[in-house]
C-alpha cells in the first residue's frame, strides 16, 4: 500500500508531500538511526480527533533519550506539528499520524552524539489495518529481539526489521500476522501489535520488561478493563497458553483492538470474536472518536 497526502510538516515548515525529500548519504537511511511514531485521527462527523496525543509525543521524547539523539522541539512543538500535518490537509475522514525524528547528518560515522536530528509529520486516510472480524496468526520463526541487545521499549526504525522478517514470514506462509516469541519462549507480541489471552473470563498479556514495546492501546485496554471490572494480570504467556486460550486479540495503534481466531491452524475458541474481546473493540471504538466523555481527556481535536 504506497501512501500519500498533499502537504507534510518538514522541519518546521509545511511542505508539498513530493518535495519532502532527505540525501542518500543521511545517516539514518544507513543505520536505521530514526525514532518514529503511529497515530491515529478519527473523524467523528465534526472534527477529526488525535488519540492520545501526549502520550505518543511523551514515548518519542523517551525513544530519543535512549537512543541518545536530540530532540530540536519541545513536547509542545512535536504536538503542534502533529496537528499542523494533518490540517494543512483538511482530512475529513480517518488517518494514520506517522511523526519521524531522524539522525539527518550526511556521514558513515556511527557515533550519534553530534549528529543532527530532523523531523518531519506525514499523515493520510487509513481504515482497518487488520481484518476486524478475526486474523489468523502464526508464531514465525523470527524471536523478538530481547531488550539486552536493542532497547525494544523505544520506537527506533532500525528495531524494526525484526518486524519485518517477522511478518514478511507470517505473510509468506498465508498468514495475516505474525506472533513473535521471546528468546525464551515466551510469546510476546504481533509484529506491530501487543498480545492479550483471555482465560476463564480474565486477561493476560505479558509484562513490559519481557522485551515489549510499552504499546499506548495496550494501556488503553488495561485503563478500560479495570474501569468496567475485567480482571488483567501481566505475566508471560507460553505457546501453549495462547493455543488453548479462551480468546486471543491483538492491541495497537493501527490494529486498534483485533481478534485472532487461530493461531498455528488452531481455532482459538469457536473460530469467532470471543465476547471479552467484542466488548472491549466496542469500548474502544467509542473511546477514540470521542464518544465517552470520561475519556475525552485521550482525544485532540484537529479543527
Ligand atoms: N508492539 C509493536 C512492536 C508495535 O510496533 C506497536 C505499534 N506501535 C505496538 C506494539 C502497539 O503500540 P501502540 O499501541 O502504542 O500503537
Amino acid at each position: 500500500m504506497r501512501v500519500q497526502a498533499q502537504y507534510v510538516w518538514f522541519d518546521g515548515k509545511i511542505t508539498k508531500w513530493e518535495d519532502a525529500k532527505i540525501h542518500i548519504a543521511t545517516h539514518a537511511l544507513h543505520y536505521g538511526t530514526s525514532i518514529f511514531e503511529g497515530l491515529r485521527g478519527y473523524w467523528n462527523g465534526e472534527n477529526l480527533l488525535i488519540f492520545r496525543l501526549n502520550e505518543h509525543v511523551e514515548r518519542m521524547f523517551k525513544s530519543a533519550k535512549i537512543l541518545g539523539v536530540k530532540v530540536p522541539y519541545t513536547q509542545q512543538e512535536v504536538r503542534n506539528a502533529i496537528i499542523e500535518a494533518v490540517r494543512a490537509n483538511n482530512f475529513k475522514e480517518d488517518v494514520y499520524i506517522r511523526p519521524i525524528l531522524f539522525v539527518s547528518t550526511q556521514t558513515v560515522a556511527l557515533d550519534v552524539r553530534d549528529l543532527d536530528t530532523s523531523l518531519a509529520v506525514f499523515a493520510f486516510p487509513f481504515g482497518k489495518y487488520l481484518p476486524p472480524g478475526g486474523i489468523r496468526a502464526a508464531v514465525v520463526s523470527w524471536r523478538r529481539v530481547h531488550n539486552t541487545m536493542l532497547p525494544v521499549m523505544a520506537k527506533i526504525g532500525g528495531i524494526y526489521v525484526n518486524s519485518v522478517l517477522a511478518l514478511t514470514e507470517a505473510r509468506s506462509r498465508g498468514y495475516d500476522e505474525a506472533l513473535l516469541a521471546d528468546i525464551n519462549g515466551y510469546v510476546v507480541e504481533g509484529s506491530g501489535e501487543n498480545v492479550f489471552v483471555a482465560r476463564n473470563g480474565a486477561l493476560y498479556t505479558p509484562p513490559v520488561h519481557q522485551s515489549i514495546l510499552e504499546g499506548i492501546t495496550r494501556d488503553t485496554v488495561i485503563t478500560l478493563c479495570k474501569d468496567i471490572g475485567i480482571k488483567v494480570e501481566e505475566k508471560p504467556i507460553t505457546r501453549e497458553e495462547l493455543y488453548t486460550a479462551d480468546e486471543v486479540f491483538l492491541v495497537g495503534t493501527a490494529a486498534e483492538v483485533t481478534p485472532v481466531i487461530e493461531v498455528d491452524g488452531r481455532a482459538i475458541g469457536d473460530r469467532k470474536p470471543g465476547p471479552i474481546t467484542t466488548k472491549i473493540a466496542t469500548l474502544y471504538a467509542d473511546v477514540v472518536r470521542g464518544r465517552i466523555e470520561k475519556y475525552s481527556r485521550w482525544v485532540t481535536p484537529v479543527y
